[in-house]
């Protein structure tokens, strides 16, 4: 019964099997996903769903992830949909006969347009019935409007939008205009997509259900503690294939033609799909990095301070270059690709390069701040035209000649790049390195590494716990910033929750805004602190600018804070900020890392002073609870009174 309110997406579902899933399905499930807050809750409607379409419709699995998602296409393909507002209005006035003033006014009231569009549709009398949309279909139209380029194609856009929205029915419309949008609202993070994913195929496996009779309760005869095991363990396989090869296209169609036991067989890395990288833990001092590698060789590493670049190229030659959050970047670097040949050599069939690319001054030969990189074209960059020079530092070899090397130890790994690869002045260097476990040599190359315009150093295990971790922020790779010295400590990457109108000079715009980070475990945003430093007049203006298009009428059900802290606007998450502070302390009122340090307070940063803007972080890519905690921790007052207190003890 679709029209039923509370839609139940097992025991509701209003299609036969082998019938295509009717977008209206979809809809009705992300209408009580929108309206549960619990993460566990989300997962299980949305695992419902899938369970349904594996008996019903197996080959709607992967268009219904897509839409879950809001992709129309493997994220690093970076096909995007994201039509203009303006544009939708239109298609919205066109056809529901309502004017395109009112359609906007009622946009900026309720401050949804997919809802503005829900509620036009039902002032529309029809002549006759169109065809209702399959999610298929929906998810076919949409990738055809993303891939609508050239002069007509904003007409096209409108024409075929007002064809898809004629035969929205119920809540369909919403969902439609929010997928335009580029933003669901549901609030679904990508890992409870996986979790839901491999809760569905667990509990309705898609091989099992190839048999008739179909059962969507396969496993309902076990006992739970099991059932609960078996989900663990398949979410994890599932996760770690994830990483390596975050292409669902490949992933779901293996789940059903083979199961989930066959994704670790048969999902394997290659050139040309990114993966996601290993990062680092943040260290206070070459004190720390010798107690943490004791009795483990390791070798430092100057920190570049530029823009990862993981270089693909496959055994055709073909080249890519992806950004630390697995975004195609190859069109941004052209000069790179037109000068690979000069770092292979002739044994080199395939290769993944782990790198960083920096801005580079030819005329001095030296390294350039980051800064100077980001002024450089993001996307279909003309060689010609390129003012700011890159030089790649190759610091890891992930993959060579057909074979992953990830397995393998970081000193073979380093000797395969050595041996294959050639350094060229400007263009292609190696990281400059050192192997040695001698405080006074690692003072003097950490000196070495800032004067040499670095960040810091990289200390990485050599053949012990040295193998590449995929996704990982791992332990095997210690982070040692030349602020860390001074006691500022490192740098957060945090959320905008919301926005204070300034005062003053700064009215007219936002004068602060609310942090937050991101709790892993709950799946949710949490207050951090308020900041309105280190912001120059033109970044406000373009904050202000930025976030306007990101208002939300009410905060969603995943942000924590305390109501004293009520922004004037509130902001969806869609941008990570690099922050700095004196320190961090317990906040009464802030509640990042609540209950890991206290169980009633949070953490709030004093002093917080605005960086930069990382656009190469996704919002569930800042720093986390836990990691705020260990921060905390970390501190050297902390670690001093907890010291204090055990020897009181
Ligand atoms: P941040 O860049 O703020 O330190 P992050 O979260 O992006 O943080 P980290 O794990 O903290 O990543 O630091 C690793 C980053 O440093 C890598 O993503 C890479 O871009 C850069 N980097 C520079 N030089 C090296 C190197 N020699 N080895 C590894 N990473 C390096």
């Amino acid at each position: 019964n679709p029209g039923k309110k509370h839609y139940h997406p097992i025991k509701d579902a209003f299609w036969k099997k082998g019938e295509k899933t009717p977008y209206l399905a979809i809809a009705k499930t992300f209408e009580i996903i929108e309206e549960n807050s619990s993460r566990l809750r989300m997962i299980e409607i949305l695992s419902n769903y899938f369970r349904s379409v594996i008996v019903l419709s197996p080959n709607d699995l992967l268009p219904s992830v897509y839409l879950c998602l809001n992709q129309v296409a493997p994220a690093f393909e970076g096909l995007e949909l994201g039509v203009a507002e303006t544009n939708i209005m239109k298609a919205i006035a066109q056809t529901t006969g309502r004017s395109l003033q009112q359609i906007k006014s009622d946009s900026q009231q309720i401050g949804d347009l997919g809802v503005v569009a829900e509620r036009s549709r039902s002032n529309q009398r029809m002549m006759f019935t169109p065809t209702p949309h399959t999610v298929e279909s929906m998810f076919n139209k949409l990738k055809s409007i993303a891939k609508m380029s050239g002069a007509t194609s904003m007409q096209k856009k409108v024409d075929t939008i007002k064809g898809i929205f004629v035969a929205c029915r119920h809540s369909e419309a919403r969902y439609f205009v929010r997928s335009l949008l580029g933003k669901l609202r549901i609030g679904l993070a990508e890992q409870s997509l996986l979790q839901a994913l491999s809760q569905a195929v667990t509990l309705t496996p898609p091989l099992e259900n190839k048999k008739e009779p179909y059962n969507v309760n396969v496993m309902s005869d076990k006992n739970e503690a099991t059932i609960k095991l078996k989900v663990e363990k398949n979410a994890l396989i599932l996760k770690t294939v994830f990483c390596r090869c975050p292409d669902y296209d490949q992933i779901v169609g293996i789940l059903i033609d083979e199961g989930i036991k066959a994704l670790l067989e048969k999902c394997k890395m290659k050139p040309g799909v990114p993966l996601k990288p290993m990062l680092a833990q943040p260290t206070k001092g070459v004190h720390e990095v010798l107690e943490r590698f004791d009795s483990i060789e390791f070798t430092s590493e100057w920190k570049y301070d530029g823009e990862r670049a993981q270089i693909h190229m496959d055994e055709n030659g073909v080249i890519s270059i992806y950004s630390r959050n697995q975004e195609n970047n190859t069109s941004k670097y052209p000069d790179i690709i037109s000068r690979i040949s000069l770092t292979t050599k002739d044994s080199v069939k395939s290769f993944i390069l782990d790198c960083e690319a920096v801005a580079w001054d030819q005329e001095r030969k030296q390294i350039l701040p980051f800064q100077v990189l980001s002024t450089r074209k993001r996307k279909d960059a003309n060689e010609a035209e390129i003012k700011v020079q890159v030089c790649v530092y190759m610091f890891d070899l992930l993959y060579f000649n057909g074979e992953s090397l990830v397995e393998n130890p970081f000193s073979k790994r380093r000797d395969l790049l050595y041996e294959h690869f050639n350094e060229v002045e400007g263009a292609w260097k190696f990281a400059t390195k050192l192997d040695t476990s001698d405080m006074n040599e690692l003072h003097l190359f950490l000196d070495e590494a800032v004067k040499g315009n670095c960040e810091g150093l990289m200390v990485k295990t050599l053949d012990k716990e040295a193998t590449y971790e995929i996704a990982k922020r791992s332990r095997n790779w210690l982070k040692l910033k030349k602020d860390y010295l001074s006691g500022v400590g490192d740098s957060l990457d945090l959320v905008v929750l919301g926005g204070y109108r300034g005062k003053g000079k700064r009215t007219g715009m936002y004068g602060g805004f609310l942090l937050g980070c991101y709790d892993q475990e709950n799946d949710e945003y949490q207050s951090i602190c308020k900041i309105g430093t280190g912001f120059s007049d033109e970044d406000l203006k373009a904050h202000s600018n930025f976030f306007k298009d990101n208002i939300i009428k009410e905060p969603r059900s995943y942000y924590r804070f305390d109501s004293s802290l009520t922004p004037d606007d509130w902001f969806d998450v869609v941008q990570v900020w690099e922050v700095k502070c004196a320190d961090l302390s317990l906040s009464p009122i802030h509640k990042a890392a609540n209950g890991i340090v206290d169980p009633e307070k949070g953490i709030s940063l004093r002093f917080p002073r605005f960086i930069r803007i990382r656009d190469d972080k996704k919002v569930e890519d800042s720093t986390s609870a836990k990691q705020v905690a260990d921060m905390y921790q970390n501190q050297d007052q902390i670690k001093n009174q907890q010291t204090h207190r055990d020897a009181e003890e």
